[in-house]
């Protein structure tokens, strides 16, 4: 028998695609429809991002929480850490969110704030600090492009980074994570943004080996003081009950300083770059000037992350919360702060917080903002401008189009070319600080004794996130020491090795002693190891920045052997270096490199100059601090911009007038203000003013 209806016309009408699923339509359209089919879970859903660990036993909470995001903090990585295995667990986790009902892609996000340091194999490049000490913003673009490659490459479409702190205290744990003290040298280097997401931040799309970026710890973070209140409490405490004083404190200042220090960086992170999405800081804002004396914490800050940010200042990205930042927003009716509460989740999606890294899945936030929202207290509007600016986001990434990540850029990661950037990043780094005796560069030395802990250790040289979130000492990643750099540099001389200093150095032309701090991420940072367990603050902050014992003891050592006496300083930040006999003939502010030790080899054998210059002042002694360039009385051992050069200046007629002021430095000739006026030429140059610039220089000349 014939069919009553013929098979063609039996078939049911494909439902048109939803406009949201449409490539064609404009990313505004695509959100509008999107939104107008979620339900208010889904909505929430959306504004929350939780914690790998938290999903990796049971990936299906991605699908049932209907988590819009997901981050691997520091620490949490796959337990076979190589690139292939990173892009496994990622498109694991999206096809878990793909089976929702809506099939909204997962944006995943990860740390890679010195390189993807997070992936085995990965180049790590220098942290901020270093990259400050080059002057060199084309190479800190260069350097996120390659960044971008190698996060993209192993399926990461979002970095949290770059770090546009300010640092003015190198007691502060983050320091090195902060390109430098000046907020005209961090503007420059919010160029870092553009190296991340290139034309993406343009509202032209993401290609797919950029990222968005995330500019933080809006803002402030850079401008804690020591605050009394907490260092009083924690007298007596051991550490593990101590509170930072410094890292997560109180920003305490003035609007106007708080602008033209704090919130400079982020004018052109925005306007110029721009950033697809800012952290709020842990810290707090006391508005002294207005007699207020009742910080706010940022995450709570309606004024400043709407007003300002999204207000005045236009940001049109998202804002994600750092890691359970809103626990700590003070609730009155929860003096003791045992936990998350509707008051502190509504006060921070009021304040402008659009997603929130919330790493556990107990799905306390998303209830109490469900209950809260139902309440009215937090408006459908708030909601709907939160979940609009993430998909947003989602949308100019590509990720509806295409959301799962290809293996076939695997090897990005780790590349000659990204290596050899990092080596040229490395030397351009390096600032040489002291140079008697023309003991740089160590050409024609045919016996070298190298000594120090510092020297042979890559997880020391790359600092914390790395693998995991505090990294680690030892041999943590592929790459080249210090040691292996000089071995390779200067293949024909005789080099021997001891980390203590214990072989005889005796009859070394020349002793290179590496020395400084062992990775850290956060609070004060390296204190001097379980000796300081029971430390004060006080003490904490003092032992942050003084050479430790044992380090000075084997500088001691070998400076009183050889002839001539080197000493490189790997560290997060300055430290304190005793030198009472004047046996140090040069001394060099290496940072925290990376993988590519080589780099410093480079310019320790003249393969390359010395040009780096100080991105932060080095204090003569801890009490200093907080010292910065504009400072009155401002008497550090040396100042900030400082650095000599090896090596001509090319004609570089600034670079030539530093070398005359510093010359007039190191001859005696100098006016007793000469560091006040080399730290302000260079920020008037920074701050585009050479002519000033000059002139402050050739007062120390004169
Ligand atoms: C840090 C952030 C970081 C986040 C995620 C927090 O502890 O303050 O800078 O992005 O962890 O790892």
């Amino acid at each position: 028998l014939a069919p009553l209806v013929p098979a063609w016309a039996a078939t049911p009408e494909a439902a048109p695609a939803p406009a949201y699923l449409d490539s064609r339509q404009s990313t505004e359209r695509r959100v509008a429809d999107l939104l107008g089919r979620m339900t208010l879970e889904e909505k929430i859903g959306q504004m929350t991002q939780a914690e790998r660990a938290a999903v990796a036993d049971d990936p299906t909470l991605v699908r049932t929480q209907m988590l819009g995001s997901l981050l691997s903090g520091g620490g949490s990585t796959p337990a076979e850490n190589t690139p292939a295995a990173w892009v496994e667990m990622v498109n694991g986790f999206q096809e878990q969110a793909l089976q929702t009902r809506l099939k909204i892609p997962l944006l995943y996000g990860i740390d890679a704030v010195h390189g993807h340091g997070n992936v085995q194999g990965a180049t790590v490049f220098p942290h901020n600090v270093g990259l400050g000490a080059t002057r060199d913003p084309r190479l800190v673009e260069q350097v996120n492009r390659a960044t971008a490659e190698e996060v993209r490459a192993t399926g990461i479409p979002w970095n949290f980074a770059p770090c546009l702190c300010v640092s003015r205290d190198a007691r502060w744990g983050r320091s090195y994570e902060s390109f430098g003290e000046d907020p005209a040298l961090v503007s420059q280097m919010a160029v870092a943004v553009e190296g991340l997401q290139g034309d993406g931040g343009k509202g032209r799309g993401f290609d797919d080996d950029e990222v968005l970026a995330t500019a933080k710890h809006f803002a402030g973070d850079g401008g804690t003081r020591f605050d009394t209140a907490t260092a009083e409490a924690n007298e007596g405490k051991p550490w593990w009950e101590q509170k930072y004083t410094i890292d997560q404190g109180i920003t305490v200042t003035n609007k106007r300083d708080f602008q033209r220090l704090h919130l400079a960086p982020y004018g052109p992170a925005l306007d110029r770059y721009g950033v697809g999405s800012v952290m709020p800081s842990f810290s707090s804002v006391d508005w002294t000037e207005d007699g207020v004396g009742n910080p706010t914490k940022m995450h709570a800050h309606r004024d400043l992350l709407t007003g300002t940010l999204k207000g005045r200042m236009d940001f049109d990205g998202f804002v994600i919360s750092d890691w359970e930042g809103i626990h700590q927003i003070p609730d009155p009716a929860d003096p003791a702060n045992t936990g998350l509460t509707a008051y502190k989740v509504r006060t921070a999606v009021n304040a402008g917080i659009d997603m929130f890294m919330e790493p556990n899945t107990s799905r306390q936030f998303q209830d109490l903002l469900l209950a809260e929202a139902a309440a009215g207290r937090v408006s459908q509007a708030r909601i709907d401008d939160a979940v609009g600016r993430i998909l947003t986001k989602k949308f100019e990434l590509g990720l509806f189009e295409n959301p799962y990540a290809s293996a076939d850029d695997l090897d990005e990661v780790g590349s000659r070319e990204h290596r050899s950037l990092a080596r040229s990043a490395v030397a351009k780094s390096q600032v040489l600080l002291k140079n008697s005796r023309g003991a740089l560069p160590l050409s024609g030395k045919d016996s070298i004794y190298v000594a120090g802990r510092n020297a042979d250790d890559i997880g020391n040289q790359a600092g914390g996130w790395t693998i995991t979130w505090q990294g680690a000492s030892g041999d943590l990643v592929p790459g080249d020491t210090i040691l292996d750099g000089i071995r390779q540099v200067a293949p024909r001389a005789d080099v021997t090795y001891s980390a203590d200093g214990s072989a005889p150095a005796q009859g070394a032309d020349v002793g290179v002693v590496v020395v400084g701090e062992t990775p850290y991420a956060e609070g004060y940072g390296d204190v001097g190891g379980p000796e300081c367990g029971w430390c004060t603050p006080a003490q904490q902050e003092e032992k942050s920045l003084t050479l430790q014992a044992g380090d000075q003891a084997v500088v001691d050592k070998v400076c009183a052997a050889v002839d001539t006496c080197v000493v490189l300083v790997v560290s997060g930040r300055p430290q304190i270096v005793a030198d009472p006999g004047g046996r140090i003939d040069a001394l060099v502010a290496s940072w925290l490199p990376g993988s590519e030790g080589a780099g410093v080899a480079d310019v320790l054998f003249g393969r390359k100059p010395f040009t780096g210059r100080l991105p932060v002042t080095w204090p003569a002694t801890a009490a200093q601090e907080p010292i910065n360039v504009g400072d009155a009385n401002y008497r550090p051992q040396y100042p900030f911009g400082w650095g000599l050069r090896t090596g001509g200046h090319g004609g570089d007629r600034d670079a030539q007038a530093l070398d005359r002021a510093q010359a007039a430095v190191l001859a005696g000739t100098a006016p007793a203000d000469w560091a006040e006026l080399i730290a302000g030429a260079e920020h008037a140059r920074l701050a585009g003013d050479a002519s000033n610039a000059r002139n402050l220089l050739a007062k120390v000349a004169r």
